[in-house]
């Protein structure tokens, strides 16, 4: 049970499936079934894009993002997906916050389901910081299957290691 890190939050029963899934080696499969490619956002002005539409979409009146890009100094562990930093500085008398929002470089090459998951957090955390309550509800609010596109991303970090296979690698 030790090696599903990425798992951890989720109930023994649910480890189970998943470990003998690993251990058929079928998970690869089960998530390309669900997912059959990935997204086009492959440069970071695209990226960008996508992000403020989302936001004007659901967030029009939060304080603006200033940056978004890929980062490939961002390494995947744990809760780790995405980076989400605001500097509050003063400006013109008033105290403003500049956000910037880092996406690690590996979902450059995934579904638009779990990008979009990524990109809902860290819009999230522009409005609550902590991981509580109120976050979750403005991420399903965001997205309703958040939750869901989150375990299917969480297993395929957890397939990734397994097998050091990129799913939906581009580069073919
Ligand atoms: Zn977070």
């Amino acid at each position: 049970m030790s090696s599903l890190k990425y798992l951890s939050a989720y109930s023994e029963q649910t480890q189970q499936q998943v470990s003998q899934l690993l251990a058929q080696n079928r998970l690869g499969e089960v998530l390309l079934k669900r997912y059959s490619k990935a997204h086009e956002l492959r440069t970071d002005k695209a990226l960008y894009q996508y992000v403020q539409d989302l936001k004007n979409e659901h967030l029009r009146n939060a304080e603006p993002i200033n940056k978004v890009e890929y980062d490939s100094k961002i390494h995947v562990i744990n809760h780790a997906l995405g980076l989400h930093t605001s500097i509050s500085r003063v400006q013109g008398g008033k105290l403003k916050a500049k956000h910037e929002i880092r996406v690690a470089t590996l979902f450059k090459e995934v579904p638009i389901e779990f990008l979009r998951m990524i990109a809902v957090h860290e819009l999230a955390h522009i409005k609550e910081k902590q991981h509580d309550k109120a976050f979750y509800k403005l991420c399903t609010y965001m997205e309703p299957n958040y939750h869901q596109y989150e375990f299917d991303l969480r297993l395929y970090l957890t397939e990734l290691d397994a097998s050091g296979k990129r799913l939906w690698s581009q580069a073919a």
